[in-house]
């Protein structure tokens, strides 16, 4: 991290209410570390106490199948004609990270800027993405990110449901192949989607579901906390839970 993105994420932990941060030295080859156990489990140098590289949830495979099994995702996508909002959009996102990813987060749509770069969450709330990704110590290129619907809906409208009806089964292959340990869906329509749910995120949020053999959590959208700050307290607490989750599923 350069100091810039130190600042930014100080100022991160100052606005969700953090007032003292824990010093620990820098990591030892033989340290614990949720950042350090994220490696080990991507094929780098086990700590002592590090879970072996191939953890129960990628199957011991390396990444370049799981690469290989979102690859053939993305090609049966194709040049998707299959909803209304094909016509308008530049760009299919259709998700991006590591294909080994233990955590998914689930967005609802590209917006502007994804739907230019064909990547999710690049925008403003894709920057607060990721310092809500770093806060818990883990890197962006650690986690997968991907969004229910691939194609922005024009102005940024809520998307119809013959649109989920239509791009749900490549978010549900996406994460079958990845296999993630945990899946945090980022909003409403995220969460209903994921968990099936008809529920509010305010009723939803912060509570474990099983799904498929996944750790499903909502949080509240980036986006969201952009117009209510004051929300960023509850995200950091549905962080540490995920944050704790993934130290007890590895342990
Ligand atoms: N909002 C989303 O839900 N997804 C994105 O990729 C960007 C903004």
């Amino acid at each position: 991290m350069n100091i810039k993105e130190i600042r930014d994420q100080l100022e991160f932990f100052k606005d969700i209410g953090v007032e003292s941060l824990e010093l620990q030295a820098a990591p030892s080859p033989s340290g614990r570390g949720l950042r350090r156990e994220a490696q080990a489990r991507q094929g780098a140098a086990l700590g002592e106490d590090a879970p072996s590289a191939g953890s129960p949830s990628s199957g011991n495979l390396g990444s370049a199948p799981l690469a290989q099994g979102l690859e053939a995702i993305r090609a049966e996508i194709g040049d998707c004609q299959r909803c209304k909002l094909a016509p308008k959009r530049t760009n299919i996102v259709f998700g991006s990270g590591s294909p080994n990813a233990e955590l998914v987060f689930v967005g609802e749509a590209p917006g502007y800027d994804e739907d230019q770069q064909g990547l999710p969450f690049v925008g403003r709330a894709g920057q607060l993405l990721t310092k809500i990704i770093e806060s818990i110590n883990l890197k962006r290129e650690e986690v997968y990110i991907c969004n229910v619907l691939k194609c922005r809906p024009p102005e940024n409208r809520n998307p119809e449901p013959d649109e989920v009806a239509s791009c749900n089964p490549f978010l549900k292959k996406q994460l079958a192949t990845i296999r993630p340990k945990i899946v945090c869906c980022l909003g409403t329509f995220a969460a209903q989607t994921v968990i099936q749910t008809t529920s509010s995120i305010s009723k939803l949020r912060g509570q474990f579901f099983d799904i498929d053999g996944m750790r499903v959590i909502a949080t509240f959208h980036p986006a969201y906390l952009l117009r209510s700050p004051d929300k960023k307290r509850e995200v950091w607490e549905d962080m540490k839970q995920i944050r704790a989750e993934l130290f007890r599923l590895r342990s």
